[in-house]
């Protein structure tokens, strides 16, 4: 009887998800009990040095699968999480997950795990950011190196205050990355004034990139603009051996897609890390 009102709970509320109006109010309210009911977790995706061919890193992507119910994903809740402002307690959470499992990980033999971080813009420009970081990498013994943080375009809308929170971050000693590279709208000289680190090629040009010419064009003319600029590129989205081929041939140096993993939980990532996967 509960299990059913529940899917009818659900089926409402993912019908009002859809529309604009009561959207905002229903994910408020459903995130805030999925945190508390513990239906978030996070899901760790390698990204592969494709020199190497193992994994250098993790990006951290959160999950939220209702109890007997369908999960809902990021790129739906995470925009509304934003509206509403939840994000802010949301990605604390995240951070503070994140980072506790830095700690287990180092507790279990892998000492030195790597996590790239997504922030949403307004969790970028919230001004106690940097002391929360700082201090949940105290809590938890994390170091520096284990840190990188994903930010889009988007985050960069106030330049000047961007700037310094970038400035912040990097005297921590951590590194920042440009998520979704070339599918937003600010100007490109910030590349050469803000202390960056890399950028990942969106998806939707690795998607196609063996048929679609003009995708070609754009991850080609990415690359060497990382590579003048001495940037990092992550291509994400990496489904083929053509396009991880395409992509070497062309000087970029990580990949990340279901080519080489999916989303993993935690202990499959330590399993996979322990028995030194070969991606080839
Ligand atoms: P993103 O940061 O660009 O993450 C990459 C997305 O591509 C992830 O979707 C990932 O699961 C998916 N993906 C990975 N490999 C492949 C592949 O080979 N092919 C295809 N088609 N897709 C692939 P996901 O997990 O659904 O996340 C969607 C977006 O939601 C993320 O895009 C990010 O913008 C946001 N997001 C996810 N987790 C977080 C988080 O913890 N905090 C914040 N602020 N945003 C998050
Ligand atoms: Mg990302
Ligand atoms: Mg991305
Ligand atoms: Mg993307």
């Amino acid at each position: 009887e509960v299990k059913k009102r529940g899917r009818g709970d659900y089926q409402l509320f993912a019908e009002r998800m859809k529309s604009d109006t009561g959207n905002v109010l229903l994910i408020e309210t459903g995130l805030r009990r999925a945190i508390e009911n513990r239906e978030l977790r996070l899901a760790y995706q390698p990204q592969i040095d494709l020199r190497s061919r193992e994994p250098i890193s993790f990006e951290v992507l959160v999950r939220w699968e209702p109890a007997n119910l369908p999960a809902i994903s990021p790129a739906e809740f995470i925009p509304v999480a934003e509206e509403s402002g939840l994000i802010i307690p949301l990605g604390e959470w995240i951070l503070e997950e994140a980072m506790k499992q830095l700690y287990t990980w180092k507790q279990e033999g892998l000492p030195e795990a790597v996590l790239a971080i997504n922030l949403s813009a307004k969790q970028f420009m919230q001004p106690y950011l940097v002391e929360m970081i700082q201090s949940l990498m105290l809590t938890y013994e994390v170091q520096p190196a284990q840190i990188e943080l994903e930010i889009t375009e988007g985050a960069l809308t106030n330049p000047d205050e961007a700037y310094e929170m970038i400035r912040r971050l990097k005297d921590l000693g951590l590194s920042i990355s440009i998520d979704d590279f070339g599918t937003g709208y600010s100007s490109l000289t910030y590349l050469k004034r803000f202390p960056i680190d890399s950028l990942k090629i969106d998806q939707s040009f690795v998607k196609d990139l063996l048929l679609d010419e003009q995708n070609r064009a754009i991850t080609t003319t990415i690359l060497h603009l990382a590579q003048s600029l001495g940037l990092r590129v992550v291509a994400e989205g990496v489904e083929t051996k053509e396009q991880l081929l395409f992509l070497e041939e062309n000087g970029c140096q990580i990949g990340q897609g279901f080519y080489f993993d999916s989303p993993l939980s935690a202990s499959e990532i330590q399993q996979t890390y322990l028995r030194k996967k070969e991606y080839k």
